[in-house]
């Protein structure tokens, strides 16, 4: 999608700052941060909401588990523990429609 936001940071034409991608899953840090580590975990394929998540896509969400735990590990956060978000439509508060997880660590939460 050439006018989506994630789409533009996955192919290069907008800058990130990037911690890790594999060709099918791009993490970056969150432009504004709402914890000391928040970042986004993006899967390369455009799919607007986890509403228009596919049976055929359901691999993608088992692997990016992996990942989670992947850069959790990398990140040093798996303990003592860290949050995933995920937004999903307008009263979601999903701002971005290309679909993505958080990771926010770094804080006890509530
Ligand atoms: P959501 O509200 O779940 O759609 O989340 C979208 C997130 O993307 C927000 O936390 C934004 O701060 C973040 N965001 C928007 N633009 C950028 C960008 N260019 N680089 C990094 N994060 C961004
Ligand atoms: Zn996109």
């Amino acid at each position: 999608m050439s006018d989506c936001i994630f789409c533009r940071i996955i192919k290069g034409e907008l800058p990130s700052k990037k911690e890790y991608d594999d060709g099918e899953f791009l993490v970056i840090h969150d432009i504004n941060p709402s914890a000391p580590i928040h970042l986004l975990v993006i899967p390369h394929r455009h799919i607007e909401t986890l509403m228009d998540l596919s049976v055929e896509d359901l691999p993608i969400v088992a692997r990016l588990h992996a990942v989670i735990q992947k850069i959790a590990t990398e990140k040093g956060i798996a303990q003592p523990g860290f949050r995933v978000l995920h937004n999903v439509n307008d009263w979601g508060g999903q701002k971005v429609f290309h679909i993505h997880w958080h990771i926010l660590a770094g804080k006890k939460f509530a």
